[in-house]
């Protein structure tokens, strides 16, 4: 069963003026989508993988045959990475969108970061420093939050790890309105993301 495109959970100008419409559009329906084609050619031949979750053929990269081994890493992991990316954002304002954080993750970034700022500081100087294109991450490892970031579209995933919050840093996901001010970008996308969906995943990561 080849992956597909699922429609954003929201208008593409849902997230303006942070995140700007023709970037999203740009950025789910061509970038997202060719990561999907690719993901589901090169599993063509290969029906028992195309059968996993996506995730799933994250998890374990050692079970994909050599020959597709880094297609699947590559395009696999941006599906997994830009499926996890729309969910965690929504229309600024909203309830539960933007400002601080609510629920289980807001108790634990205060026992593993001190507060709010300290834990955005520290996601986006990591994010900031990824050299080139790739994704910073949070992540829940012994009983601690971490920050971290990949490059290209490796997912957390495939070292064990759940994403619980992730931010894109290639620059089709900024390059339109933010030019080279990654910084900036990094500092408007807390406007839109969505704590709920975060706690969701924070869940997941505690198992
Ligand atoms: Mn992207």
């Amino acid at each position: 069963m080849a992956y597909e495109l699922a429609p954003l959970p929201y208008d593409y100008s849902a997230l303006e003026p942070f995140i700007d419409t023709e970037t999203m559009h740009l950025h789910h329906d061509k970038h997202h989508q060719a990561y999907i084609n690719n993901v589901n050619a090169a599993l063509a031949n290969h029906p028992a993988l195309a059968a996993l979750s996506v995730d799933d053929l994250l998890r374990d990269l050692n079970k994909i045959p050599d020959d597709i081994r880094t297609t699947v890493r590559n395009n696999g992991g941006g599906h997994s990475n830009h499926t996890a990316f729309w969910n965690l954002m929504g229309p600024a304002g909203s309830h539960g969108i933007g400002g601080a954080p609510t629920g289980a993750i807001a108790a634990q970034i205060q026992a593993d970061f001190g507060d709010f700022e300290a834990f955005k500081k520290a996601f986006n100087d990591t994010a900031a420093k990824q050299f080139g294109s790739g994704w910073g991450w949070l992540v829940f490892q012994n009983g601690k939050l971490r920050v971290m970031s990949t490059a290209n579209q490796d997912s957390p995933l495939s070292q064990g790890l759940y994403p619980i919050l992730g931010n894109d840093v290639w620059e089709h996901a900024y390059y339109l309105k933010y030019q080279n001010r990654r910084p900036e970008y990094l500092a408007a996308w807390w406007n839109v993301v969505n704590w709920a969906e975060v706690n969701k995943r924070f869940a997941v990561a505690k198992g």
